[in-house]
């Protein structure tokens, strides 16, 4: 399998190298060159198949001979180690749960798969690579426990400084080995510029293969196609059809669902559910891509003003609106309405929702199902996640999951960072 630039001025490159590089050296997101759709019997038996093999056989045309069979299962078999079930919330709605992973973020797969994809190319020691990573609270965490102890890849993780919580930092924090965390004196924004400017900086880059690890990466967008195969896996026998809500920041998720349609899954339609950061809503309605700068919302992993991966959406359906409206809406809430419906989900089925699960909740709510469509929405973060509102808006507490209590006693170590020259420091001492 091949994958080429979608600013087109790059050459193709093999699944590897569209790993470690991340980003095409135009700096357009790598794309595969083709998807080839399923056997239907796959999915007329896909009870039949387990979590590896469902992983397997949707992903293997994606990394092509690179890995080969034992060896990918392998790697399937260590990052689905956990549960993905839906659980009914009212009679034509569920929500597929992705929090069970080691950090009870849904990134962790797409984090545990691209750290052992780069442990694997780098068994002989041959392409040391350093992930480099700016953070806003869950993608630092999921990163920094899939990288924990891959050889050959050492992980610098940004983050503000006092504006990520307090189970969030120690995710970061008080791993140590291969990890570090870089403790940023300003906002997120800071953070995310710095790294910008690393990977543009030759003096760093001609000493260093730098990577980044956020949904832009092949590796960490495509295995999340897993989750909307393992919903229609246990859905499939209520005879209906299924319309997803995903809860969408740089629609890295959704977009991999997408994929899975076109591999053959039988999907109805797609809603992108997002908080007030709209610019994909705006665009559905005006055909006008406008981006706007980021707003703070209480649903914070969804606060992105200039989704990077909506361009893939687009060309999943070969930019043709058209097409694309027919299968796929969008539609933007704000933190009131989120809370609303937090509330709502608790007194109808007693199920704590976190507010990325909330807002697709509302999405589908949004959609109007039909009686032949089931509802599905995806709950991205355990709601331990963000306790503070969780709690505050249900009145309710939250008991500590035992991946997170594991570490909310260790100490915390971090380097104080204040500019770019000291990033720059570190990554060529
Ligand atoms: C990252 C994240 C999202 C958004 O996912 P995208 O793939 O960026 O659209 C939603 N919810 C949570 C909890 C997240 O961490």
């Amino acid at each position: 399998m091949q994958y080429y630039s979608l600013h087109k001025k790059a050459p193709k490159v093999s699944f590897s190298e569209a790993v470690v590089r991340g980003l095409a050296p135009d700096k357009g997101l790598y794309f595969p060159e083709t998807i080839t759709p399923l056997p239907d019997s796959f999915f007329e038996n896909i009870e039949n198949s387990d979590k590896v093999e469902i992983g397997y056989q949707t992903i293997k045309q994606f990394v092509g001979n690179e890995i080969p069979e034992a060896d990918l299962k392998e790697i399937l078999k260590d990052v689905l180690s956990f549960d993905f079930p839906v659980v009914d919330i009212t009679e034509n709605i569920g929500t597929l749960e992705l929090f069970h992973g080691p950090t009870m973020a849904f990134k962790d797969v797409g984090a545990r798969f691209m750290a052992r994809c780069l442990g694997y190319f780098n068994r002989n020691n041959e392409n040391k690579v350093t992930v480099l990573v700016a953070t806003s609270g869950d993608t630092g965490g999921a990163v920094a426990q899939g990288f924990l102890g891959v050889k050959g890849v050492d992980v610098v993780i940004l983050y503000p400084s006092g504006k990520v919580s307090d189970i969030q930092e120690r995710q970061l924090t008080t791993l140590g080995q291969n990890i570090t965390a870089l403790e940023v004196d300003g906002v997120f924004d800071d953070c995310q510029d710095m790294v910008k400017k690393a990977f543009l900086d030759h003096s760093i880059t001609d000493h260093m293969q730098l990577t980044s690890a956020n949904s832009i990466n092949i590796a960490r967008w495509l295995p999340q196609l897993f989750y909307f195969v393992f919903a229609y896996k246990q859905l499939k026998t209520k005879g209906k059809e299924i319309v997803f809500s995903v809860p969408s920041g740089n629609f890295g998720n959704i977009c991999a669902g997408i994929v899975a349609n076109k591999l053959g899954l039988p999907v109805k339609h797609f809603v992108a559910s997002t908080n007030v950061n709209d610019t994909v809503v705006r665009f559905m309605e005006t055909e006008k891509y406008e981006p706007k700068a980021s707003k703070a919302t209480i649903s914070n992993a969804m606060d992105v003003g200039n989704p990077s991966n909506f361009i893939r959406i687009q060309q999943l359906f070969d930019n043709n609106f058209t097409s694309l409206k027919d299968q796929f809406s969008a539609f933007s809430f704000d933190d009131d309405s989120t809370k609303e419906a937090m509330k709502e989900i608790y007194e109808k089925s007693n199920y704590i929702a976190d507010p990325h699960g909330a807002v697709g909740y509302l999405g589908l709510k949004n959609y109007d199902l039909k009686n032949d469509e089931y509802g599905v929405f995806l709950e991205t973060a355990h709601p331990v996640k963000f306790l503070d509102i969780v709690e505050d808006t249900l009145d309710l507490s939250v008991e500590i999951p035992p991946q997170i209590q594991k570490v909310m006693g260790k100490e915390k170590v971090s380097i104080k960072t204040n500019d770019y020259s000291k990033l720059k420091e570190f990554l060529l001492s």
